[in-house]
């Protein structure tokens, strides 16, 4: 499933998400690019090897970092944590302003968005912050990167073929 979208000049099979965030690459790109980008880097694929399309296994860089408005926030299947769970887990990010990084496989082209916004964590333990100049001590919450990956966008496949 899915469709053959040009994105950036390359041909790319765009995956339809329910997850809430664009169907185009370049959408997504052009929702962030208020916000400004603090990682901005540019990469040519060299072209999908078999371990892309055959193993899935895709070599990652760091394409974009920025922010980008969840209108209606995100549901995600996060899947069985716990072995015997009758049901996935649906985890839910609320609308609002997240934080997601973008890395882009060199040879497919495959993009995934990793939302890695801060936030506090059940059973973080906050940190005690200690002013030289005043004295005073405060305790920071406990905050973590989500590092949760939200999306993917498939590169192009080899030969023109497409694998859906
Ligand atoms: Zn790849």
């Amino acid at each position: 499933m899915g469709e053959v979208q040009t994105v950036e000049g390359q041909p790319t099979l765009v995956v339809r998400s329910e997850q809430g965030l664009p169907l185009k690459l370049e959408e997504l790109l052009s929702q962030m690019k208020p916000f400004g980008f603090s990682v901005r880097q540019d990469i040519v694929p060299a072209g999908a090897r078999t371990s892309c399309t055959a193993l899935r296994e895709h070599r990652m860089t760091t394409i974009r970092e920025g922010r980008w408005f969840a209108r209606f926030g995100l549901r995600l299947n996060a899947g069985f944590p716990q072995p015997g769970d009758a049901r996935p887990t649906v985890r839910v990010i609320p609308p609002g302003v997240i934080s997601l990084r973008l890395e882009m496989c060199q040879d497919c082209g495959a993009v995934c968005v990793r939302d890695v916004s801060m936030e506090s964590y059940a059973g973080g333990r906050s940190a005690r912050i200690y002013n030289r100049e005043t004295g005073q001590t405060r305790l920071a919450p406990a905050v973590m990167a989500r590092n949760v990956v939200i999306g993917w966008y498939s590169g192009k496949r080899p030969a023109g073929r497409e694998y859906t």
